[in-house]
């Protein structure tokens, strides 16, 4: 697989597609905080319709592949549900003129929930508090080819596309390839340049990232391994799997996801990292889980051997498991 394969093609339109539908809801819908407590209809129909064209697109062009994603469309085929189907249905049809709110369902319904050989795996919405919060959130699309990432793309709508310019221009799509490295392009697909992960040597001198969500991750622990080394920098939580595109861009050095306390037993879903992982391995970066074990993409959705999640621009990574045996 290179850069022009029809995979990649077909899954960076799919990405751009999915993420200007989700800002236009997001526009249109998801203004203001409150809306976080009150209504999640905004994050529902974005996820469905993300989910929607994506399968479609995918489907479309690689008719015996299997996708792995998060929805199905029974919930939405209730007929209390149908005021959100028909906004769905609405939301698509700006993309693709003519579709039916059946077949909208039945795109949904491409995706499945068991892995085989060679599947894809996706996130419509990863980050969904972000999303609502008018914060973070990413479209993560991932081939998974014998429990091997071959191929990911996140789409970080929110995310600002120079480091130096946080307030400046929004919105980027970050793509790797095994053995290709990885690279960040804008919003559209253009202007696709390298990227690589900090060459920070020094532990004191890291950045970490972690979840906003506290009951995502264990804060405290993240905290007491940063006193450990000596990490002075604040962290930067962030929701998604942004995160991993931040890393990747060498923004921060250290994504630190130990297991919170609030889940016991909690086992993280491929989908919130296959795409992630890929991105930061092929700008230098290392990912395993916190026990320095690697991510596992093969047994089912849920990465059932994996503890957390550690991510770091690979000098740093073996200081940091050691750290984190506390
Ligand atoms: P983040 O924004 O990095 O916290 O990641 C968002 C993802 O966290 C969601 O897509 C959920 O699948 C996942 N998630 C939900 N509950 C938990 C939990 N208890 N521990 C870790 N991750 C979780
Ligand atoms: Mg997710």
């Amino acid at each position: 697989m290179d850069q022009n394969s029809p995979e990649v093609m077909t899954a960076i339109q799919a990405a751009i597609k999915a993420s200007a539908l989700c800002e236009k809801i997001r526009m249109d819908l998801a203004g203001g905080e409150s809306l976080l407590k009150s209504d999640r209809s905004p994050v529902t129909i974005a996820d469905y319709g993300s989910q929607a064209m994506i399968c479609k697109l995918i489907r479309g062009r690689f008719p015996n592949d299997t996708i792995v994603a998060e929805e199905d469309s029974k919930e939405l085929r209730r007929p209390d549900r149908s005021k959100i189907l028909e906004r769905v249905t609405d939301y698509i049809n700006a993309f693709i003129p003519g579709s039916s709110s059946e077949e909208v369902c039945s795109w949904i319904d491409f995706g499945s929930n068991s892995v085989s050989g060679r599947f894809w795996a996706l996130d419509p919405i990863d980050g969904t508090k972000g999303f609502l919060r008018g914060d973070q959130y990413a479209i993560a699309l991932a081939l998974i080819e014998k429990g091997r990432v071959k191929l990911g793309i996140l789409a970080c709508p929110n995310l600002y596309a120079d480091i130096h310019r946080p307030f400046g221009e929004k919105g980027c799509l970050f793509l790797a390839l095994e053995g290709n490295g990885s690279f960040q392009m804008d919003r559209w697909g253009v202007n696709k340049r390298p990227i690589f992960v900090s060459k920070v040597t020094n532990p004191s001198e890291a950045v970490i990232t972690e979840s906003v969500e506290p009951d995502h991750a264990d804060h405290l622990t993240h905290q007491r391994l940063a006193q450990k080394l000596n990490i002075s920098k604040p962290s930067l939580r962030m929701d998604s799997q942004a995160k991993y595109g931040i890393l990747a861009r060498g923004e921060v050095t250290l994504y630190l996801r130990v297991p919170s306390s609030a889940e016991p037993g909690y086992k993280e879903n491929i989908w919130d990292h296959a795409a992630g992982s890929i991105i930061a391995e092929e700008a230098g970066g290392r990912v395993t889980d916190v026990i320095g074990r690697p991510l596992d993409f093969s047994s089912g959705i849920k990465m059932e051997k994996n503890q957390g999640i550690l991510v770091s621009n690979g000098i740093l990574h073996e200081v940091v498991l050691k750290a984190l045996e506390m």
